[in-house]
């Protein structure tokens, strides 16, 4: 099975300082719906993780965060493209989580239920905490991100997700 792991915030939709906390906040990012279409036509399953930790600090109801995802499973499904699922972890940082990047948690649940090891799977990772977590999982982190969805003085190593994805399904990335 091909498999390629995104994050959601930075990566497939602009991310804002609160959080996505109602469904017309989710934006996507320019290029980011059709390099998922391209990932489905080149035979990669997509799957998202993302950190919400607004649902534990209660400014995101699990309601509301579930209207967020039909949306972007809408807007991705428009454009030729599947993400078969998204791993959410609603913990804050006093919550003290395994699921929570920069801890591997949520890739690990993502591998134990797809029954796929993750040593050859690229993630886009959108923070440093990201990459942290899914190098710990074992995934092959990439950073990716434009302009403001990137922490200042952070070097990612493609410009947005079509970028990446390009150098991906053409054998350009190589690390
Ligand atoms: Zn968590």
């Amino acid at each position: 099975m091909k498999l390629v792991i995104l994050s959601r915030d930075g990566i497939i939709n602009k991310s804002f300082a609160g959080g996505v906390i109602q469904p017309d906040q989710w934006l996507p990012l320019p290029g980011s719906l059709e390099a998922i279409a391209r990932l489905q036509r080149e035979g990669y399953r997509v799957v998202v993780v993302t950190d919400q930790p607004g649902i534990s600090l209660g400014a995101l109801r699990m309601e509301t965060l579930n209207r967020i995802h039909v949306r972007m499973l809408e807007a991705v499904r428009n454009k030729g493209g599947q993400i078969d699922a998204v791993f959410v972890c609603p913990h804050a940082a006093h919550d003290k989580c395994r699921c929570r990047a920069p801890s591997p948690g949520l890739y690990e649940q993502l591998s134990e239920r797809l029954k796929i090891s993750l040593p050859s799977v690229y993630a886009a990772c959108a923070t440093e905490d990201e990459t942290a977590a899914a190098r710990a999982a074992g995934a092959r982190p990439v950073l990716v991100g434009g302009a403001g969805t990137v922490a200042p003085g952070l070097q990612p190593a493609f410009a947005g997700l079509g970028d990446f994805v390009d150098a991906m399904v053409t054998g350009g990335i190589r690390r």
